[in-house]
């Protein structure tokens, strides 16, 4: 169960905006959503929600975001696509102060339980070199040698909230993404990720009748990609649990980037022609979810398929791009 009230830091983003309107889907009511954006940039708006627009970083803006709440879903961080984290490490890792603020606030504010959107980037990069990748489990985290800026913070943060577990008893529950993807969320700009990327790509190509796309890398790196509906249900049934240590919360369906844009030209009726670019941002070779743990521990895991979620994306995409121009 659910505890009310809740709060969902970061909510204005593509993952806590699909989670606040499954909150409001499930009859949550009482339900405060803050974000640093300005509430008309949000992704998804609840209206019947508190919406905050509020920094994070800032300490007595957190002690007001979670005075009263029960639950916090700790989604915030200044984050991106690949190319974002390659070259934002001191943003990425600023984002350590958000976790470190809703910490030290839900001490003070009395907060039982708190989730936190971890990340496959937590794993040791050197067991990501090959494309043939064996899916990742949750002790290969250690020893630790995580994607450089962005994973060190999510590690830590991972830490600082299992210490507040057993030290001030606030209660963890610890989900590490792996590449979440879907409608409502970053698609052009610089921080959106592979998938609304190629989506982008394959329905510019369409509008514009262009023969041929760029792919960042040789198309042959492999990685698992989660539908946002599947890390929503993931968070919530991790976070109702008695778990308290860390779950990857991703699928375990791995494919190149290659295989990923044959299934939008499926969807989009289209043949392009690649263009690969050697040397753009790629990130690890290979990279996959192992379920075995979250099976185990919640008798659940991601299933909605590939191809579902890439044509709901598609479209998405597809259509803000006609009204973008
Ligand atoms: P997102 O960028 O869409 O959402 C994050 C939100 O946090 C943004 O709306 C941003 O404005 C907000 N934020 C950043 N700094 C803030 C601050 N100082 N104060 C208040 N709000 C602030 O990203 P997302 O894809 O929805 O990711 C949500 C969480 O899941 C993040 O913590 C991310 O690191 C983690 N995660 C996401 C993925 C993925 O594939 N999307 C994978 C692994 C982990």
């Amino acid at each position: 169960m659910l505890k009310e009230p809740v709060l969902i830091a970061g909510g204005g983003g593509f993952i806590g905006g699909h989670l606040a309107h499954r909150l409001e889907a499930d009859g949550h009511t009482d339900v405060r959503v803050a974000d640093c954006r300005p509430i008309e940039t949000w992704e998804q708006v609840v209206p019947g929600f508190d919406n905050v627009s509020l920094d994070l970083r800032d300490l007595e803006a957190v002690r007001q975001a979670v005075a009263g709440r029960a639950t916090v879903f700790h989604l915030a961080a200044d984050m991106g696509g690949v190319g974002f984290l390659l070259s934002h490490r001191v943003d990425c890792m600023l984002s350590v102060v958000i976790g470190a603020n809703l910490v030290q606030a839900a001490a003070v504010e009395g907060v039982e339980r708190i989730f936190f959107a971890s990340s496959a980037c937590v794993y040791d990069v050197t067991r990501q070199e090959d494309a043939a990748s064996p899916g990742l489990r949750e002790e290969d985290a250690y020893p630790a040698w995580p994607e450089d800026g962005y994973g060190w913070e999510k590690l830590f943060t991972e830490r600082l909230l299992l210490h507040a577990g057993s030290e001030l008893g606030i209660e963890p529950r610890i989900g590490r993404f792996h590449n979440v993807y879907g409608p409502n969320g970053a698609w052009a700009g610089g921080r959106e990720k592979a998938p609304a990327a190629l989506c982008r790509k394959v329905a510019t190509a369409v509008r514009s009748g262009s023969p041929t796309i760029e792919i960042w890398g040789d198309g042959k790196q492999t990685r698992s990609f989660l539908y946002v509906d599947d890390a929503v249900e993931g968070v919530l049934r991790l976070t109702a649990s008695h778990v308290d240590e860390p779950l990857n919360i991703g699928s375990d369906r791995l494919v190149t980037i290659d295989e990923v844009v044959d299934i939008i030209e499926a969807i989009a009726g289209v043949h392009l022609e690649r263009r690969y670019l050697a040397d753009a941002p790629q990130g690890v070779r290979g990279r996959n979810s192992d379920n075995t743990r979250i099976r185990a521990r919640l008798g659940w895991e991601p299933s909605i398929p590939l191809e579902r979620g890439l044509e709901r994306t598609y479209r998405w995409v597809y259509d803000e791009l006609s009204r973008t121009g």
